[in-house]
Protein backbone atom coordinates (compact mmCIF):
# COMPACT_ATOMS: atom_id res chain seq x y z
CA UNK A 1 0.00 0.00 0.00
CA UNK A 2 1.58 3.54 -1.12
CA UNK A 3 1.36 6.47 1.24
CA UNK A 4 -1.32 8.39 -0.76
CA UNK A 5 -3.47 4.93 -0.84
CA UNK A 6 -6.86 5.41 0.10
CA UNK A 7 -9.05 2.50 2.06
CA UNK A 8 -13.13 2.66 1.79
CA UNK A 9 -12.39 4.09 5.85
CA UNK A 10 -9.49 6.01 5.22
CA UNK A 11 -5.93 6.66 4.24
CA UNK A 12 -3.47 4.12 5.62
CA UNK A 13 0.29 5.42 6.43
CA UNK A 14 2.22 2.84 3.87
CA UNK A 15 5.94 3.43 5.80
CA UNK A 16 7.18 1.15 8.79
CA UNK A 17 4.91 -1.48 9.69
CA UNK A 18 1.80 -1.28 11.08
CA UNK A 19 -0.26 -3.57 13.69
CA UNK A 20 -1.60 -6.32 11.92
CA UNK A 21 -5.02 -5.49 13.39
CA UNK A 22 -4.90 -1.55 11.88
CA UNK A 23 -5.45 -3.07 8.13
CA UNK A 24 -7.73 -6.01 9.70
CA UNK A 25 -9.48 -3.56 12.19
CA UNK A 26 -12.86 -1.68 11.13
CA UNK A 27 -12.37 2.25 11.11
CA UNK A 28 -11.99 3.64 14.68
CA UNK A 29 -13.84 6.75 14.16
CA UNK A 30 -17.33 6.78 12.74
CA UNK A 31 -18.07 10.32 11.19
CA UNK A 32 -21.87 11.56 11.16
CA UNK A 33 -22.99 14.74 9.81
CA UNK A 34 -26.35 16.26 10.76
CA UNK A 35 -28.55 19.23 9.66
CA UNK A 36 -27.14 22.31 11.63
CA UNK A 37 -30.22 24.56 13.72
CA UNK A 38 -28.94 27.51 14.67
CA UNK A 39 -31.00 28.19 18.05
CA UNK A 40 -31.04 31.57 20.84
CA UNK A 41 -29.48 30.43 24.53
CA UNK A 42 -29.36 32.59 27.01
CA UNK A 43 -26.94 32.67 30.10
CA UNK A 44 -27.76 30.67 33.08
CA UNK A 45 -24.95 29.99 34.69
CA UNK A 46 -21.21 30.92 34.96
CA UNK A 47 -19.00 29.34 37.35
CA UNK A 48 -15.68 29.76 37.31
CA UNK A 49 -13.75 26.78 37.04
CA UNK A 50 -10.10 27.56 37.57
CA UNK A 51 -8.63 31.09 37.27
CA UNK A 52 -8.43 30.61 33.85
CA UNK A 53 -11.64 28.79 32.80
CA UNK A 54 -14.93 29.66 33.04
CA UNK A 55 -18.04 27.50 32.58
CA UNK A 56 -20.83 29.11 30.89
CA UNK A 57 -24.59 27.39 31.48
CA UNK A 58 -26.39 28.28 28.67
CA UNK A 59 -30.10 27.24 28.56
CA UNK A 60 -32.19 27.13 25.15
CA UNK A 61 -34.09 24.77 22.55
CA UNK A 62 -31.37 22.12 23.20
CA UNK A 63 -34.17 19.07 24.05
CA UNK A 64 -33.64 17.84 20.15
CA UNK A 65 -29.62 18.69 20.30
CA UNK A 66 -27.98 16.17 17.61
CA UNK A 67 -24.57 15.07 18.47
CA UNK A 68 -23.06 12.12 20.96
CA UNK A 69 -19.44 12.69 20.72
CA UNK A 70 -16.69 14.06 23.60
CA UNK A 71 -15.23 15.99 20.63
CA UNK A 72 -18.80 17.52 19.34
CA UNK A 73 -18.60 21.32 19.26
CA UNK A 74 -20.75 24.34 18.45
CA UNK A 75 -20.62 27.95 16.89
CA UNK A 76 -21.69 30.70 19.42
CA UNK A 77 -22.57 33.82 17.82
CA UNK A 78 -21.69 36.54 20.25
CA UNK A 79 -23.96 39.78 19.98
CA UNK A 80 -22.76 43.30 17.85
CA UNK A 81 -21.04 45.58 20.13
CA UNK A 82 -23.70 47.54 22.20
CA UNK A 83 -26.50 44.82 21.14
CA UNK A 84 -28.02 42.63 23.08
CA UNK A 85 -28.78 40.05 20.67
CA UNK A 86 -26.66 37.82 18.49
CA UNK A 87 -26.82 38.23 14.25
CA UNK A 88 -28.32 34.61 13.89
CA UNK A 89 -27.74 32.29 10.55
CA UNK A 90 -30.35 31.42 8.52
CA UNK A 91 -30.82 28.13 7.37
CA UNK A 92 -32.85 28.08 3.58
CA UNK A 93 -33.87 25.29 1.62
CA UNK A 94 -30.38 23.89 0.60
CA UNK A 95 -28.77 24.51 3.85
CA UNK A 96 -26.79 27.24 5.79
CA UNK A 97 -27.50 30.76 3.67
CA UNK A 98 -23.79 32.79 3.56
CA UNK A 99 -24.49 36.06 5.48
CA UNK A 100 -24.18 39.61 3.41
CA UNK A 101 -20.53 40.17 2.41
CA UNK A 102 -18.59 42.21 5.18
CA UNK A 103 -20.67 40.91 7.75
CA UNK A 104 -18.50 40.91 10.81
CA UNK A 105 -17.74 37.05 12.47
CA UNK A 106 -18.41 37.34 15.61
CA UNK A 107 -18.68 33.86 16.13
CA UNK A 108 -16.18 30.82 17.50
CA UNK A 109 -15.74 27.36 18.31
CA UNK A 110 -16.49 26.11 21.87
CA UNK A 111 -16.77 22.34 23.16
CA UNK A 112 -20.10 21.00 24.20
CA UNK A 113 -18.30 20.14 27.90
CA UNK A 114 -22.01 19.27 29.34
CA UNK A 115 -24.90 18.59 27.03
CA UNK A 116 -28.63 18.21 29.54
CA UNK A 117 -31.57 18.12 26.79
CA UNK A 118 -34.00 16.89 29.54
CA UNK A 119 -32.68 20.23 31.19
CA UNK A 120 -32.63 21.98 27.86
CA UNK A 121 -28.74 23.65 28.48
CA UNK A 122 -25.65 22.87 27.37
CA UNK A 123 -22.27 23.72 29.07
CA UNK A 124 -19.06 25.01 27.18
CA UNK A 125 -15.79 25.95 29.62
CA UNK A 126 -14.34 28.94 28.18
CA UNK A 127 -10.53 30.01 28.44
CA UNK A 128 -9.98 33.39 29.21
CA UNK A 129 -6.35 34.99 27.77
CA UNK A 130 -5.76 38.42 26.88
CA UNK A 131 -8.23 39.79 24.27
CA UNK A 132 -10.40 38.03 21.91
CA UNK A 133 -14.30 38.15 21.50
CA UNK A 134 -15.40 34.84 22.75
CA UNK A 135 -12.21 35.21 25.79
CA UNK A 136 -13.77 38.78 26.37
CA UNK A 137 -17.36 38.25 26.45
CA UNK A 138 -16.99 35.05 28.40
CA UNK A 139 -14.93 37.16 31.07
CA UNK A 140 -18.18 39.48 31.66
CA UNK A 141 -21.10 36.50 30.82
CA UNK A 142 -23.97 37.41 32.92
CA UNK A 143 -27.16 35.21 33.63
CA UNK A 144 -29.79 36.75 31.10
CA UNK A 145 -26.92 37.34 27.85
CA UNK A 146 -27.87 36.04 24.71
CA UNK A 147 -25.99 34.23 22.52
CA UNK A 148 -26.89 32.37 19.24
CA UNK A 149 -25.24 28.30 19.00
CA UNK A 150 -25.25 26.55 15.95
CA UNK A 151 -24.36 23.09 15.61
CA UNK A 152 -22.88 20.35 16.35
CA UNK A 153 -22.82 19.66 12.57
CA UNK A 154 -21.40 16.49 13.50
CA UNK A 155 -20.04 13.94 15.43
CA UNK A 156 -17.03 11.84 15.52
CA UNK A 157 -17.59 9.15 17.11
CA UNK A 158 -14.27 6.63 18.52
CA UNK A 159 -15.18 3.27 18.69
CA UNK A 160 -16.07 2.68 22.12
CA UNK A 161 -14.65 -1.20 22.16
CA UNK A 162 -10.67 0.01 22.00
CA UNK A 163 -8.76 -0.88 24.38
CA UNK A 164 -6.80 1.89 25.00
CA UNK A 165 -6.56 6.24 24.43
CA UNK A 166 -4.42 8.76 24.44
CA UNK A 167 -5.72 12.21 24.84
CA UNK A 168 -3.66 15.12 24.67
CA UNK A 169 -4.08 18.95 25.07
CA UNK A 170 -3.86 22.37 26.02
CA UNK A 171 -6.51 24.22 28.11
CA UNK A 172 -8.75 24.33 24.65
CA UNK A 173 -8.61 20.96 24.15
CA UNK A 174 -9.47 20.26 28.19
CA UNK A 175 -13.56 20.34 27.99
CA UNK A 176 -13.34 17.41 25.09
CA UNK A 177 -10.53 15.25 26.91
CA UNK A 178 -12.77 16.00 30.25
CA UNK A 179 -16.13 14.71 28.33
CA UNK A 180 -14.29 11.59 26.94
CA UNK A 181 -13.20 10.67 30.13
CA UNK A 182 -16.33 11.46 32.15
CA UNK A 183 -18.06 9.08 29.59
CA UNK A 184 -15.33 6.46 29.58
CA UNK A 185 -16.65 2.68 30.79
CA UNK A 186 -14.02 0.65 33.15
CA UNK A 187 -11.96 -1.52 31.24
CA UNK A 188 -10.36 1.55 28.81
CA UNK A 189 -7.07 2.52 29.15
CA UNK A 190 -5.93 6.29 29.03
CA UNK A 191 -3.32 8.45 28.73
CA UNK A 192 -4.08 12.04 29.31
CA UNK A 193 -1.26 14.71 28.83
CA UNK A 194 -2.47 18.13 29.50
CA UNK A 195 -0.68 21.58 29.19
CA UNK A 196 -1.72 24.53 31.24
CA UNK A 197 -0.55 27.80 32.36
CA UNK A 198 0.27 26.65 35.57
CA UNK A 199 -0.97 24.09 38.70
CA UNK A 200 -3.30 26.03 39.42
CA UNK A 201 -5.25 25.53 35.98
CA UNK A 202 -5.81 21.59 36.78
CA UNK A 203 -8.82 20.18 36.69
CA UNK A 204 -10.09 16.96 39.16
CA UNK A 205 -10.99 14.93 36.46
CA UNK A 206 -13.76 12.30 36.93
CA UNK A 207 -13.63 9.09 35.03
CA UNK A 208 -14.76 5.18 35.63
CA UNK A 209 -12.11 4.16 33.17
CA UNK A 210 -8.39 3.49 34.21
CA UNK A 211 -6.65 6.86 33.89
CA UNK A 212 -3.22 7.85 33.77
CA UNK A 213 -3.20 12.01 33.76
CA UNK A 214 -0.42 14.30 33.61
CA UNK A 215 -0.54 18.01 33.67
CA UNK A 216 2.49 19.96 32.04
CA UNK A 217 2.90 23.62 33.98
CA UNK A 218 3.89 26.37 30.83
CA UNK A 219 4.59 28.15 34.17
CA UNK A 220 5.18 31.54 32.54
CA UNK A 221 5.54 30.49 28.56
CA UNK A 222 3.04 32.03 26.74
CA UNK A 223 0.46 29.82 25.50
CA UNK A 224 1.25 28.29 21.94
CA UNK A 225 4.99 28.86 22.60
CA UNK A 226 5.76 26.12 24.77
CA UNK A 227 7.26 22.54 23.17
CA UNK A 228 5.82 20.93 26.48
CA UNK A 229 3.68 18.62 24.97
CA UNK A 230 4.80 17.64 21.95
CA UNK A 231 8.66 17.24 23.92
CA UNK A 232 6.25 15.10 26.56
CA UNK A 233 4.68 13.23 23.61
CA UNK A 234 7.76 11.96 21.87
CA UNK A 235 9.03 11.19 25.62
CA UNK A 236 6.40 8.48 25.59
CA UNK A 237 7.22 7.76 21.94
CA UNK A 238 6.76 5.24 24.17
CA UNK A 239 5.49 2.16 23.24
CA UNK A 240 1.70 2.50 22.52
CA UNK A 241 0.09 0.04 24.26
CA UNK A 242 -0.81 -3.66 22.84
CA UNK A 243 -4.42 -3.75 21.36
CA UNK A 244 -6.90 -1.27 19.50
CA UNK A 245 -6.09 2.69 20.25
CA UNK A 246 -6.60 6.10 19.01
CA UNK A 247 -4.64 9.15 19.84
CA UNK A 248 -6.32 12.25 19.84
CA UNK A 249 -4.48 15.61 20.21
CA UNK A 250 -5.86 19.40 19.79
CA UNK A 251 -4.32 22.50 21.05
CA UNK A 252 -2.25 25.32 19.15
CA UNK A 253 -1.82 24.50 15.56
CA UNK A 254 2.11 25.37 15.31
CA UNK A 255 2.86 23.65 18.38
CA UNK A 256 1.01 20.59 17.14
CA UNK A 257 2.95 19.98 14.13
CA UNK A 258 6.11 18.47 15.40
CA UNK A 259 3.42 16.30 16.92
CA UNK A 260 1.57 15.21 14.14
CA UNK A 261 4.66 14.52 12.10
CA UNK A 262 5.53 11.84 15.08
CA UNK A 263 2.58 10.56 15.45
CA UNK A 264 2.12 10.06 11.43
CA UNK A 265 5.62 8.58 11.37
CA UNK A 266 5.03 6.08 14.84
CA UNK A 267 5.30 2.50 13.01
CA UNK A 268 2.68 1.69 15.89
CA UNK A 269 -0.33 4.08 14.10
CA UNK A 270 -2.16 4.89 11.11
CA UNK A 271 -4.16 7.94 9.82
CA UNK A 272 -7.01 6.33 10.91
CA UNK A 273 -6.01 5.40 14.78
CA UNK A 274 -4.80 9.55 15.07
CA UNK A 275 -6.29 12.74 15.34
CA UNK A 276 -4.72 16.08 15.67
CA UNK A 277 -6.85 19.26 15.38
CA UNK A 278 -5.39 22.71 15.64
CA UNK A 279 -7.80 24.63 17.64
CA UNK A 280 -6.56 28.59 17.59
CA UNK A 281 -3.61 29.92 16.38
CA UNK A 282 -1.01 32.21 17.87
CA UNK A 283 -1.55 35.29 16.22
CA UNK A 284 -4.89 34.65 14.26
CA UNK A 285 -8.33 35.80 15.02
CA UNK A 286 -11.21 33.17 14.67
CA UNK A 287 -8.92 30.59 13.57
CA UNK A 288 -10.33 28.15 11.28
CA UNK A 289 -9.94 24.39 12.02
CA UNK A 290 -10.57 22.81 9.21
CA UNK A 291 -8.07 25.13 6.43
CA UNK A 292 -5.18 23.59 5.70
CA UNK A 293 -3.33 20.50 8.38
CA UNK A 294 -5.85 21.94 10.77
C1 LIG B 1 -13.44 22.22 17.48
C2 LIG B 1 -12.98 23.27 18.46
C3 LIG B 1 -13.39 23.21 19.78
C4 LIG B 1 -12.95 24.18 20.69
N1 LIG B 1 -13.36 24.12 21.99
C5 LIG B 1 -12.99 25.09 22.85
C6 LIG B 1 -13.48 25.08 24.19
O1 LIG B 1 -14.28 24.25 24.60
N2 LIG B 1 -13.05 26.07 25.02
C7 LIG B 1 -12.19 27.06 24.58
O2 LIG B 1 -11.86 27.95 25.37
N3 LIG B 1 -11.73 27.08 23.33
C8 LIG B 1 -12.11 26.13 22.45
N4 LIG B 1 -11.67 26.15 21.17
C9 LIG B 1 -10.69 27.19 20.79
C10 LIG B 1 -11.34 28.54 20.52
O3 LIG B 1 -12.30 28.43 19.48
C11 LIG B 1 -10.24 29.54 20.11
O4 LIG B 1 -9.31 29.65 21.13
C12 LIG B 1 -10.78 30.88 19.73
O5 LIG B 1 -9.80 31.55 18.99
C13 LIG B 1 -11.16 31.72 20.93
O6 LIG B 1 -11.73 32.90 20.44
P1 LIG B 1 -11.40 34.33 21.02
O7 LIG B 1 -12.43 35.22 20.46
O8 LIG B 1 -11.24 34.27 22.50
O9 LIG B 1 -9.99 34.69 20.39
P2 LIG B 1 -9.75 35.17 18.86
O10 LIG B 1 -10.45 36.44 18.61
O11 LIG B 1 -10.05 34.03 17.96
O12 LIG B 1 -8.18 35.42 18.86
C14 LIG B 1 -7.62 36.63 19.39
C15 LIG B 1 -6.17 36.38 19.77
O13 LIG B 1 -6.14 35.48 20.89
C16 LIG B 1 -5.34 34.35 20.59
N5 LIG B 1 -5.95 33.15 21.22
C17 LIG B 1 -7.03 32.46 20.82
N6 LIG B 1 -7.29 31.44 21.67
C18 LIG B 1 -6.34 31.52 22.63
C19 LIG B 1 -6.07 30.73 23.79
N7 LIG B 1 -6.82 29.66 24.15
N8 LIG B 1 -5.02 31.09 24.56
C20 LIG B 1 -4.24 32.17 24.24
N9 LIG B 1 -4.45 32.93 23.14
C21 LIG B 1 -5.49 32.62 22.36
C22 LIG B 1 -5.31 34.26 19.06
O14 LIG B 1 -4.15 33.61 18.61
C23 LIG B 1 -5.38 35.71 18.65
O15 LIG B 1 -4.08 36.28 18.67
C24 LIG B 1 -12.10 25.22 20.25
C25 LIG B 1 -11.71 25.28 18.91
C26 LIG B 1 -12.15 24.32 18.02
C27 LIG B 1 -11.73 24.41 16.58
Amino acid sequence: MTSSETTAQGTVRAEGTVHPWIEAAPAPVDRRLYAVTPRLAEVRRVVPVTPRMVRVTLGGDFAELLGCAPTDHVKIFFPPEGEELPVMPQVGPNGLVPPPPGTPRRFRDYTLRRVDRAAREIDVDMVLHAGGLGSTWAAAAAPGMKVGVLGPRGSEVVDPSLDWLVLAGDETALPAIARWLSELPSGVSVRAVIEVADAGEEQQLVSAADVDVRWLHRDGVAAGESTLLADALADFEFEFPTGRGFVWVAGESGALKPIRRMLRNHPALDARCVDVDGYWRRGVVNHDHHGGED
